[in-house]
C-alpha cells in the first residue's frame, strides 16, 4: 500500500496524456481521453450518493458516472476515475461517493484509502486543468468564474488548483 500521495508522479501521467491527446484548449475533450485509454463511458442513475465507479468487465474497462449530478461535476468524477485507473488503484470495482469528489474525503465512508483519493483528485485536477493552459487563460481575464465555465469545472475545483498552484 502506499503510504504518500504521489502527486509528481499523478502530474506526470496527467501531462502525458494530455500531449498525446494534443489537448490545448478548454475544456479539456474527456471523451478523447477515454477512448486514448479505452475506456468506456456509461452515465447512470446511480443514487445521489454515487458518484461514480469504475470497473472490469471481462477485458473492458467502464466508468459510470451519475449523470443526476451536475455536468461539471461528473467531468471531475470521470476524470477521478480515469486517475484511479492509470495511477494503479485498480482492483475488481471501485465505488466513489459523492463526498469524494473535489477534495473533499470521508474515510469512515469508503473502502478506498484515503491516500488514493487524494492521488485521484489531483490527477482529475491536473488533467482538466493543465498547468500550461490554466496560467495562460487565468492570466487573460483572472475571473474565476470565467475560467470555470470555460474549463467546464467547479468554481471550487478550479480554486483549489489555482490556490495548489499557487496562481493566485
Ligand atoms: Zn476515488
Amino acid at each position: 500500500m502506499i503510504d504518500k500521495p504521489r502527486y509528481s508522479h499523478a502530474t506526470k501521467i496527467a501531462q502525458k496524456l494530455i500531449s498525446e491527446t494534443k489537448t490545448d484548449i478548454p475544456p479539456v475533450d474527456l471523451n478523447k481521453i477515454l477512448s486514448h485509454v479505452g475506456i468506456n463511458l456509461l452515465p447512470y442513475p446511480f443514487p445521489e450518493k454515487v458518484s461514480a465507479i469504475l470497473l472490469k468487465e471481462s477485458d473492458m474497462l467502464v466508468v459510470g458516472v451519475n449523470n443526476a449530478h451536475h455536468p461539471n461535476r461528473q467531468r471531475f468524477s470521470i476524470a477521478h476515475e480515469i486517475g484511479h485507473y492509470l495511477l494503479g488503484h485498480y482492483k475488481d470495482i471501485f465505488v466513489d461517493m459523492s463526498e469524494i469528489s473535489e477534495g473533499r474525503f470521508d474515510a469512515s465512508d469508503s473502502e478506498h484509502n484515503k491516500v488514493q483519493e487524494q492521488e485521484a483528485n489531483y490527477f482529475a485536477g491536473e488533467l482538466l486543468m493543465p498547468l500550461f493552459m490554466l496560467k495562460r487563460d487565468f492570466q487573460k481575464t483572472r475571473n474565476v468564474e470565467e475560467v470555470a465555465k470555460l474549463y467546464r469545472v467547479s468554481k471550487d475545483a478550479l480554486w483549489i488548483r489555482l490556490l495548489k498552484l499557487k496562481i493566485v
